[in-house]
């Protein structure tokens, strides 16, 4: 059977690195994107060390689910293992980014979790954010750690390392990473003042619960 390949997809990977860029959610080459077409199961990921600025659509990877390439000349991203892992484990993902963005960095070096200070996070990415177990970039030891940190969560942070997000689509992934980023910061500025109050677990049922019916999360 003829696989077929989207150009569509493609720039869609190209598109997103540079917004990353542009939000100054990430710098040089750092982090990765992909996307999943849910009618083929084919994967389309960045490829390894190009900046996003430079990438272009004949530059993306494409793979199955299992990790083998269908298309594309170029070496894919270093953590594919860890992408592939994640669409593996969760049927209702359709695109991770894996980036480096300062705030929530801070946490993922600490080892620390995120929990739910506020009502867009809790509503958008779950109740917390937890940080996995420390692997060596593009070990199949890190893909491991953050499926289970990840749970069924849309964030998870990689101890001294950044945080991955995933979505349905491509425009809920980025605005998890948005929205991960801005409660890291939040947290971060309001410890140091002195508390902040973390949203208690009923609250945050209520409120997912509200959203799922409404906005059919
Ligand atoms: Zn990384």
């Amino acid at each position: 059977m003829e696989l077929k390949i989207s150009e569509k997809y493609k720039k869609l990977i190209v598109d997103t690195g540079r917004e990353l860029y542009k939000q100054n959610l990430t710098i040089g080459t750092w982090g990765n994107i992909s996307f999943l077409d849910s009618d083929t199961d084919l994967v389309y990921i960045k490829p390894s060390g190009i900046e996003y600025n430079e990438i272009e659509t004949k530059d993306i990877v494409v793979l199955d689910k299992k990790g083998k390439i269908v298309e594309g000349t170029k070496k894919p991203s270093i953590e594919t293992s860890m992408h592939l892992a994640i669409y593996n484990a969760r049927d209702d993902v359709g695109a991770i980014i894996h980036y480096h963005p300062i705030y929530s960095s801070v946490l993922a070096v600490t080892g620390l979790s995120l929990p739910g200070i506020s009502e867009d996070f809790v509503q958008l990415v779950g109740n917390k954010v937890v940080c996995a177990k420390y692997g060596l970039p593009g070990s199949k030891e890190l893909a491991k750690n953050a499926v289970i940190a990840l749970g069924e969560r849309k964030a998870v942070f990689l101890l001294n390392h950044g945080t991955l997000c995933v979505g349905r689509d491509m425009k809920e992934a980025m605005k998890v990473c948005s929205v991960v980023e801005k409660t890291a910061h939040i947290y971060i500025l309001s410890k140091s003042i002195g508390k902040c109050r973390i949203i208690p677990e009923e609250d945050i049922k209520a409120m997912q619960d509200f959203a799922k019916d409404n906005y059919g999360n």
